[in-house]
């Protein structure tokens, strides 16, 4: 049940609004929290609850019922003094989800060393995403672990024509393709006997050495 729960947003600025306005948009409650009055007023009436606090004083996350929140993210990132002085409040009040974003590995080691349960690094994370997007021929790109990731791409030019069951895939690049889409088509689980055309664009899973090398084939 916590995944329904309402949600506290801190710190409207591009990430927070944008997380926010999502949270709202799939149905989840929000109550949003910035101390400047301009950005609440922009945004009053597309977020469940807005309130315009500074979330460094204890006694306005109180007044705001925010103890009573399961979740929380703290999407302060360049004020970092304010960022780790609501972390540890939220942590205090025994938030029992806190998200934090962090503009820095040492801002991150802090947030987590204060309590926070997952620390995200949205310029870093997305600095590195575009990487693979622009240096070769990915279309998307999801790192799932450390060294695990998921990858939009087309297909190879040695494996058109051929079932993915002889294609030798697994054991020549350790990838495996796990949906195919033709052109004008859904997306459908690969299979042993599907076999990839021009034009189709495959998901492809692996190792992050492995995908990136298979993507690299011409
Ligand atoms: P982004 O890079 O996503 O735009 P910023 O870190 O620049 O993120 O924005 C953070 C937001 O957090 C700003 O809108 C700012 O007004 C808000 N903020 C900063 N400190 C506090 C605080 N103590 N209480 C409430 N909101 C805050």
């Amino acid at each position: 049940m916590a995944e329904h729960n309402p949600v506290v947003v801190i710190g409207l600025g591009r990430f927070g609004t944008s997380l926010a306005l999502e949270l709202v948009r799939r149905g989840t409650e929000v109550l949003a929290i910035d101390h400047r009055p301009k950005i609440t007023q922009a945004l009053a009436g597309q977020i469940t609850q807005i309130a315009t606090a500074d979330a460094t004083d204890m006694e306005a996350l109180r007044q705001l019922g925010v103890p009573d929140f399961y979740r929380a993210v703290v999407a302060v990132g360049s004020d970092i003094e304010a960022s780790i002085l609501t972390t540890s409040l939220l942590t205090e009040l025994e938030i029992n989800d806190i998200w934090a974003k962090a503009v820095s590995t040492q801002h991150g080691r802090i947030l987590s060393r204060i309590g926070a349960h997952h620390v995200v690094f949205p310029e870093h994370d997305m600095g590195e995403r575009v990487a693979h997007l622009v240096s070769g021929r990915m279309l998307d790109y999801m790192q799932v672990d450390d060294n695990f990731a998921l990858v939009k791409t087309t297909p190879p030019k040695d494996y058109v024509g051929v079932p993915l069951g002889r294609s030798n895939l697994r054991r020549k690049y350790g990838v495996t393709i796990v949906a195919v889409k033709p052109p004008d088509e859904e997306f459908t689980y690969a299979t042993a006997d599907t076999e990839l055309s021009y034009g189709d664009v495959i998901i492809v899973s692996g190792r992050t050495t492995d995908v990136e090398r298979f993507a690299e084939l011409p």
